[in-house]
């Protein structure tokens, strides 16, 4: 990957990362794909394609069982992405990375693991008003049965979390925080290593949903002291179906399995009980997605070839120069304006229905997120049910924006 050097502007070559993404080239309607979903799923590039079609053609096989060739080939690539995973967020140690099917699952298995382990009635859990539902509705399920208080941490106008309030929710009964690195409605990104400090002051644990900050921030979970942190594959270049969990070695230890089956246990016996896996292994039962976790692993040495800073850095400009074009169109709201943004931008338009925004603007080849973006208490916070969003990667091009925004403009006029 060509990265041009230059001082002040982010030097990304995106024409060069372009060439990694063949359906960048596909028209849709008739017109050039611009492709601005990328908080929903980011696009893959050819080289996790080829990993993908290489494993299927070369040395599929189940891991961790055989003794054949293809097995052994299979467990060594899959277990590298451990390693490779453990690099990307800068874990202290590769049995506290667990592969999942994505950030849901693995909070799944935070709610149901350590939360029925830990967690009594009366308990109190703080959840932002940020949060995707997957953040939401596990520690929803667990405090319908566990009889917990959910307590909101609130957002203020800007749409960034209220500190002097999550400082102020803390009692003696409060367990967990559970609260988003990024805001995929908004963009927002939290302060959750002062989130995480305050936290543990207080002496309650932090499991940090990181799915929109991995694909666009260095991110050092060792730093942050999360106990918890999970990502998905597909929102970082990767395939879908696969995620991971990160937790600390001495809480996943002391975690109760989750599911049970094959591959998480040590020894099973109808008179003498069951035993189980060391971690990581204790928490994935089953065959796991063998080939989308190899390419996941291929898909983070592609964030590494460009440099997620890199990466970042040109989000930013893409994000400055959208908010400014977008910004002069007449009725225009843009909704979250925390000082510290990543590269999504959610808005509504007088006049204009999102919906319609939405469908007429992919007319145009234009692909945008309409709806709730799995954050209705967030969007009733600010009194809408739903926006348009667009989120940007690092393929997008300035000349993309433009385009974007003059589509905007021509459905705009079209709908009022
Ligand atoms: N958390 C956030 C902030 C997200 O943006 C998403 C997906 O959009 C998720 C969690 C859920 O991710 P997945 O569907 O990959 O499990």
């Amino acid at each position: 990957m060509t990265v041009m050097s230059a001082l002040s502007e982010p030097t990304l070559d995106v024409i060069q990362v372009r060439r990694d993404f063949p359906i960048l080239e596909r028209q849709v309607h008739g017109k050039p794909l611009i492709y601005l979903d990328n908080a929903a799923t980011s696009q893959t590039p050819r080289q996790v394609i080829e990993t993908l079609d290489h494993y299927y053609r070369h040395y599929n096989a189940n891991i961790h069982r055989g003794l054949h060739t293809l097995a052994d080939e299979a467990t060594a690539a899959f277990e590298q992405t451990r390693d490779k995973a453990r690099d990307f967020i800068n874990a202290a140690d590769r049995r506290e990375i667990i592969f999942t099917s994505g950030t849901t699952e693995a909070i799944n298995l935070v709610a149901n693991s350590w939360g029925r382990a830990n967690l009594k009635p009366k308990d109190e859990i703080l959840i932002s008003q940020l949060e995707h539902h997957s953040n939401i509705v596990p520690w929803q399920l667990l405090a319908a049965q566990l009889e917990l208080v959910i307590r909101v941490i609130p957002v203020d106008e800007q749409g960034a979390l209220d500190m002097v309030a999550y400082r102020e929710l803390f009692s003696e009964r409060t367990r967990l925080v559970a609260v988003n690195h990024v805001s995929n409605a908004f963009g927002t990104i939290n302060p959750v290593r002062e989130m995480a400090t305050i936290a543990h002051q207080q002496g309650a644990l932090i499991v940090v949903d990181g799915a929109q900050a991995a694909p666009h921030e260095p991110v050092d979970v060792q730093h942050i002291d999360a106990d918890f942190y999970a990502f998905s594959g597909h929102k970082v270049y990767g395939p879908t179906g696969v995620g991971v969990l990160y937790g600390k070695a001495e809480l996943l230890e002391a975690m109760p399995p989750w599911q049970g089956g094959g591959e998480m246990i040590r020894t099973v016996s109808f008179d003498a009980g069951t035993t189980y896996a060391d971690i990581p292994h204790k928490f994935e039962a089953g065959t796991p997605s063998i080939a989308e976790v190899i390419a996941m692993g291929r898909a983070f040495d592609w964030v590494n070839d460009i440099g997620i800073a890199m990466i970042g850095s040109w989000e930013q400009h893409l994000l400055a120069h959208a908010t400014r074009k977008m910004t002069a169109i007449e009725g225009m709201r843009i909704l979250g304006t925390a000082p510290h943004k990543a590269g999504v931008i959610s808005f509504v338009v007088e006049g204009a229905h999102a919906q319609d925004i939405g469908l007429l603007i992919d007319q145009l080849g234009v692909a945008v997120r309409t709806g709730n973006h799995c954050a209705q208490p967030l969007l009733q916070r600010f009194g809408v049910e739903a926006t348009c969003r667009a989120s940007f990667a690092a393929y997008n091009t300035l000349e993309e924006i433009d385009l974007f925004v003059e589509s905007l403009e021509r459905v705009i006029g079209m709908v009022r």
